[in-house]
């Protein structure tokens, strides 16, 4: 059993990989390699474009953390400034006099510049209203007189119109040694918003600037709800918020994969002198898009190449092997049935016309022979049925005519006679001048009864031996009897010498019998009758003529005899 499956899954698998199968194969191991080179090659330009991507991004990154610190220090110089003013003019009106005076116009991130008194009270401000304030428990107020240096506050929203503002402040006593006034300018991070926006123009690009506690100090205007929002609340900044702020390092890139499933490079710059960080978030997704789809149309490309070389292979498979192949089996099958004339068309694929050309070469070679067997086929159903010795019909050849003629009367309502004539004493013949003799004398007498029998549009045959047969269509039994008569007489006149014989020549003896063929008579029944007349006829002394059921003429010019 499991032999008989083996041998049908083998078939099977043959009819699969039938031509057409095994061209579509061949016309794909051709196509496919090139279609995934090109694919391969765009994987390549896809993962150099990110590559390239991430290297511009942290150099934009990097270009926007010095800006930002050029802001820094802007603010830094303008508040050493004011100290440096505060520490030398005497008094403070007159400081304060000067620094309004000074306040640089080119500067807009700056929205207010303050000196606190070193209990913290405001004594002057660029903005009005601040007079007299106290910013004795502001972290960065403490921070500045313990430190004696610069401070950058984190992210925190003005009092007054809650406009998101980062502090920074510079203690007069890093001038002059002593324990002094403190320096202070409120700094608008809308500016820095601004900066960052050419960050923020690309798709799939992100950028923050966070304080060291991790809310975001200022973002492009498309991200501004993300401002004073902690790095923890944003989405997709979430994951990195941790990694990014932890970090002691200056500047670093981390990759990783958002929730949404989207692979995203992160780059963070440290500006120096402070807590902030500006932190750039790249979408590969998004920044691949582009040559994703590209891939995908690809990818879709080459399935359709393959789909269209596939088809291509079967219809050439088809047009070009397969229907010629039928055309020729079909030709082939036409000689099978016997139709030489049948002829493969040479308009075939050139390779198929020599093939073609032997089919109808074979097919004429084989229609030729074919005609030559008919013929002699013929010529031996002739020879088959004449008798050689005496030029008539033989036995088989004078039955078939018999048959057919006994089928004519019948159709006709003719009458049909039959003479059997048998040469008298003919062994003795054959004792007294011998055998060669004996055939002579059977092919003169052959003769004429050829004769005879054209004369009356008879048909004589050899019947066997020295036995002859003359059939007589549409003749009655009267002309018959004369008719046979009329072969006694001739064999008489040949006067062939028989010394043997009573009769000194050779005779004959005939019977005739006469019908008219119809369903109840068998033409057995009319052979058998002239037959028995014949015997008659030998018994009644030969050399005379015998009609089946009468009796009439016998020995030249006597009356017949007549049997029943
Ligand atoms: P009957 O008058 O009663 O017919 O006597 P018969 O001798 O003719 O008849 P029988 O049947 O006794 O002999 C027929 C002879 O015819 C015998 C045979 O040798 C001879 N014969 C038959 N065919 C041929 C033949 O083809 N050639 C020759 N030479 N003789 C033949
Ligand atoms: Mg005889
Ligand atoms: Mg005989």
């Amino acid at each position: 059993m499991p032999s008989i499956r083996f041998n049908r899954n083998r078939v099977r698998l043959r009819r699969l990989l039938g031509i057409r199968a095994r061209l579509a194969l061949l016309a794909v191991i051709l196509v496919a390699p090139l279609m995934l080179e090109r694919a391969r090659s765009l994987e390549t330009a896809r993962a150099k474009q990110i590559a390239q991507a991430s290297e511009e991004f942290s150099n934009l990154a990097r270009h926007s953390a010095d800006t930002q610190r050029e802001v820094i220090m802007s603010v830094e110089t303008l508040l050493k400034s004011a100290a440096y003013i505060r520490a030398s003019a005497a008094g403070v009106g007159r400081s304060c006099d000067l620094l309004r005076a000074s306040l640089p116009l080119n500067l807009p991130w700056i929205r207010n510049v303050m000196i606190a008194g070193r209990d913290g009270r405001i004594q002057c401000a660029t903005m009005n209203g601040f007079i007299g304030l106290d910013f004795s428990d502001r972290p960065y107020f403490i921070k500045a007189q313990a430190t004696r240096g610069f401070v950058f506050s984190d992210f925190r929203l003005a009092k007054r119109d809650q406009t998101p503002i980062v502090i920074a402040a510079y203690p007069v006593s890093a001038i002059t040694g002593e324990p002094d006034a403190v320096v202070l300018a409120s700094v608008n991070l809308e500016w820095m918003s601004k900066v960052m926006s050419n960050l923020d123009n690309r798709p799939g690009i992100s950028a923050v600037l966070v304080d060291s506690t991790g809310t975001v100090l200022a973002a492009a205007s498309d991200h501004a709800s993300y401002v004073g929002r902690s790095l923890d609340s944003l989405p997709l900044l979430s994951a990195i918020a941790e990694t990014a702020m932890s970090s002691t390092k200056s500047e670093g890139t981390i990759s990783f994969v958002a929730a949404d499933g989207a692979r995203r490079a992160i780059s963070f710059n440290r500006i120096a002198d402070t807590g902030s960080r500006l932190i750039v978030s790249i979408d590969e997704t998004q920044v691949t898009a582009a040559i994703d789809r590209e891939i995908r149309t690809v990818y879709l490309q080459a399935g359709f190449v393959c789909l269209f070389v596939l088809l291509g292979a079967l219809i050439a498979a088809e047009k070009l092997i397969i229907q010629p192949i039928n055309i020729l089996a079909a030709t082939a099958k036409r000689f099978g049935f016997g139709d030489w004339s049948a002829r493969a068309s040479t308009r075939l694929p050139s390779e198929f016309v020599p093939l073609a050309k032997a089919f109808n070469a074979m097919a004429a070679k084989l229609g030729q022979r074919e005609r030559e067997l008919v013929a002699t086929n013929d010529r031996l159903t002739v020879m088959a049925s004449v008798d050689v010795l005496s030029g008539l019909a033989n036995r088989r050849g004078f039955q078939s005519r018999l048959d057919f003629e006994w089928m004519k009367a019948q159709q006709a309502g003719a009458k049909l006679s039959l003479l059997m004539i048998d040469v008298d004493h003919f062994k003795l013949y054959n004792d007294t001048y011998g055998h060669p003799e004996g055939d002579a004398c059977l092919s003169r007498l052959g003769a004429t009864l050829s004769r005879i029998a054209m004369s009356v549009a008879g048909f004589a045959g050899r019947y066997g031996g020295e036995e002859f047969c003359l059939l007589l269509p549409n003749t009655a039994a009267d002309r018959a009897i004369e008719i046979g008569e009329m072969v006694r007489a001739e064999v008489a006149l040949l006067a062939l010498p028989h010394a043997t014989s009573s009769h000194q020549y050779v005779t004959v003896s005939v019977g005739m019998a006469c019908a008219e063929p119809n369903a109840q008579l068998a033409v057995a029944d009319l052979i058998e009758a002239a037959d028995a007349a014949l015997y008659a006829a030998k018994h009644r002394g030969r050399n005379n003529v015998v009609a089946h059921g009468i009796i009439e003429v016998v020995e030249s010019g006597e009356p017949a005899a007549r049997v029943n």
